[in-house]
């Protein structure tokens, strides 16, 4: 029974490996699996799963400390019934992990308990085996779930709307570019460094302009121009997809920030192993701007991947819309600054037919 323990699991977290789909749900499962491999090892008196409360599990797959995850958000988030039907859901949709649970005879499945001490936020959730296709431990399962359904809040998934979180500045990595006019990630724009900055990019427009001019000039001027080759035009004209790179990702972005209040921060704003940020506009209470690089995300209500704020063109209307990384052009939300809401924006009907395959 040990050796079907441990192959069960470890079948599991290769194929959450080999298949990453990188959402919060396969997150949770990792988290589990993990720790049941983890603690397996070490234990020589038969299979004692390894007991995980929500905040561990929750703390664990967002890379953060337990301790500063309260238990009312630990407990929204995991829930015992996605757990178990994500998992389900998982093995169902890989023929490969199927299989080689069939041949193993058993497949995983999470357990979950309310401890002695009544305190309902204090669930343990675990990974067992269960014997495919044996009726009986099915029974004693389903009497399991019914015990605990009682102890979560009832599961109306609202797939329709988002609800962004703002990362704090200092959990972001900030580029050597952001850090030497930015501190701490904000930049008043009636500053030195602010003008400076502002000097600084109306500078590097007017070189872009200037490069654009003198390749022209180059080129027509090349007959009258003995000493200049051919060649040495050449290299003038790659100075000009250069200047039009800057100016149309790195410019033209910064300068719709004040109308547009959040913009996509370009390249070389966030740190190259850390990607994604977003820069936002607000007044001080002294009413000066203040630009902060910060970053958008929300949890996608359909498969729980990570969304992040991304350019509307072509598909959406606004300039900014919230696109999941696992589905960018069907798990399509709206952003709102101002209430951190999202509505759905993607494929018509397409969260009717989800819904009413529930
Ligand atoms: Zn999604």
């Amino acid at each position: 029974m040990e050796n079907k323990h441990l192959d069960v699991f470890e079948e599991l977290h290769d194929q959450l490996l080999n298949y990453p789909r990188n959402t919060l749900w396969d997150e949770y499962l990792k988290v589990i699996v993990r720790e049941q491999l983890k603690q397996f090892k070490y234990s020589d008196s038969g299979f004692e799963p390894e007991k995980l409360s929500r905040q561990q599990i929750y703390a664990r797959a967002k890379k953060t400390d337990e301790n500063r995850v309260d238990s009312q958000t630990a407990k929204n988030a995991v829930k015992t019934s996605k757990l178990k039907s994500t998992l389900t859901a998982f093995i169902d949709s890989q023929p490969d992990c199927k299989k080689a649970f069939l041949q193993l005879g058993y497949k995983p499945i999470i357990v979950a308990t309310t401890s002695d001490g009544g305190s309902k936020n204090k669930a343990l959730l675990w990974m067992d085996i269960q014997a495919i296709n044996s009726a009986n431990v099915e029974q004693e399962h389903i009497d399991e779930v019914s015990l605990l359904e009682t102890d979560e809040d009832s599961d109306d998934e609202d797939l329709s709307s988002v609800t962004y979180e703002r990362k704090a500045t200092s959990d972001i990595k900030l580029s050597l570019l952001v850090r030497l006019f930015f501190k701490k990630g904000e930049l008043k724009m009636l500053s030195v460094s602010g003008i400076s900055l502002m000097l600084l990019l109306m500078l590097s427009a007017l070189v872009d302009i200037l490069i654009v001019i003198y390749s022209i000039l180059v080129l027509l001027l090349l007959s009258d121009l003995p000493s200049f080759k051919l060649w040495q035009a050449m290299v003038f004209l790659v100075f000009i997809p250069v200047a039009y790179l800057n100016w149309r990702y790195f410019l033209m972005p910064l300068q719709s920030l004040p109308q547009h209040r959040v913009i996509k921060a370009p390249m070389f704003f966030a740190n190259i192993n850390d990607d994604n940020a977003d820069i936002e506009m607000y007044r001080n209470k002294d009413k000066l701007n203040i630009a902060r690089i910060t970053e958008f995300t929300a949890v996608c209500p359909i498969c729980s991947g990570v969304i992040e704020l991304a350019n509307g063109k072509p598909d959406q209307k606004p300039p900014l819309v919230g696109r999941c990384k696992e589905a960018p052009h069907a798990h399509v939300y709206s952003f709102d600054r101002m209430t951190m809401k999202g509505y759905f924006l993607g494929v018509p009907d397409y969260l009717i037919n989800m819904e009413s395959k529930d």
